[in-house]
């Protein structure tokens, strides 16, 4: 069973300020962090961190090599990402202030430019077993989840960034959709409660998380986890990941809840966002530590 993960690829420059730059205005920044982030690597690094086999599907530029080689050290596979000339690594600009207020500036580059060879070439094997996870961060996803449905895969969709017609595109495709509070209450508001999926992931922030069968309507609730949060950035990602990765070992949707709160709440507890998912031995600590 192989989780293939069609997504995003970020880099993180996190500068961090005591005020945040106005228009015309030049400032010295006081710490400087570089990371791994974008939706999909994070997503992909949860994932074989929680001990799934995973295939990253998705492009960069032709230099940043560095990234490449932190998919690879967390267990991603990474020889179906595109590398392509004159064409940037996605990345994400991010300024915080003193008092933890943001301001963000994403280029998209790589990620919006993934050619069609990855489905024909990449999601050529994809079968009944297999896991196809989407978000809304790169081109192809509409025709990735088609394939991926009409080859019996199941197909979890993060909608997030949320919208609308990109969440139309692929909603006949989708098994699993998952969201924020936010972004359900969005995908409600746009689509009614009786959307044309198996199930809902829907993440609560600290409040937790529950997983609804849309089709018996049984639904299973999972409280978060009590710990000091320092970033909660990539929170989300890292619960999808773990959740995919139970699913994708036929656990029960209780047992994949539990798994992943356990793993978000340790992620929270860190900066950064692909850099910060907990692998499988970290989880089980801390889940024997909570009882
Ligand atoms: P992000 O956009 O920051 O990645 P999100 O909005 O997609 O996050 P959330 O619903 O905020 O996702 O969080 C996902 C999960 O992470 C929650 O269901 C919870 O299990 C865990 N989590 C988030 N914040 C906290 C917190 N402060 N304490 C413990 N667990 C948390």
């Amino acid at each position: 069973m192989t989780i293939y993960n069609l997504g995003s690829i970020n880099i993180d420059h996190v500068y961090r300020l005591t005020a945040l730059p106005r228009a015309g205005e030049t400032i010295s920044s006081q710490g400087y962090a570089l990371g791994l982030g974008g939706k999909g690597a994070n997503q992909s690094v949860a994932a074989a961190r929680a001990g799934a086999q995973v295939q990253h599907l998705g492009a960069m530029g032709a230099g940043d090599g560095w990234v490449l080689d932190k998919l690879a050290a967390a267990g991603a596979g990474t020889g179906a990402i595109a590398r392509l000339e004159g064409v940037a690594t996605g990345h994400a600009i991010i300024l915080v202030d003193g008092g933890g207020e943001n301001s963000i500036i994403l280029h998209g580059g790589a990620n919006h430019a993934l050619p069609p060879t990855l489905l024909e070439r990449d999601l050529a094997g994809i079968g009944p077993g297999d896991i196809l996870m989407l978000q809304n961060e790169t081109n192809l996803q509409a025709e990735a989840a088609a394939r991926a449905h009409a080859a019996g895969a199941r197909v979890i969709y993060s909608a997030a960034p949320f919208e609308i017609e990109p969440l139309r595109a692929v909603l006949p495709h989708v098994t699993i959709l998952a969201v924020n509070e936010v972004e359900a209450r969005d995908t409600f508001a746009a689509f009614g409660e009786d959307l044309p999926v198996e199930g809902m992931l829907i993440t609560r922030g600290a409040e937790g998380a529950e997983y609804r069968d849309l089709r018996s309507g049984q639904v299973w609730h999972q409280p978060a986890f009590k710990v000091q949060a320092v970033d909660t950035t990539g929170a989300g990602d890292c619960f999808a990941g773990w959740f995919a990765a139970g699913l994708s070992r036929n656990e029960d949707p209780q047992t994949a809840l539990r798994h992943a709160s356990a793993a978000a709440a340790i992620q929270v507890t860190r900066k950064g966002a692909g850099d910060a998912m907990p692998d499988r031995a970290e989880v089980m600590a801390f889940l024997k530590e909570r009882g």
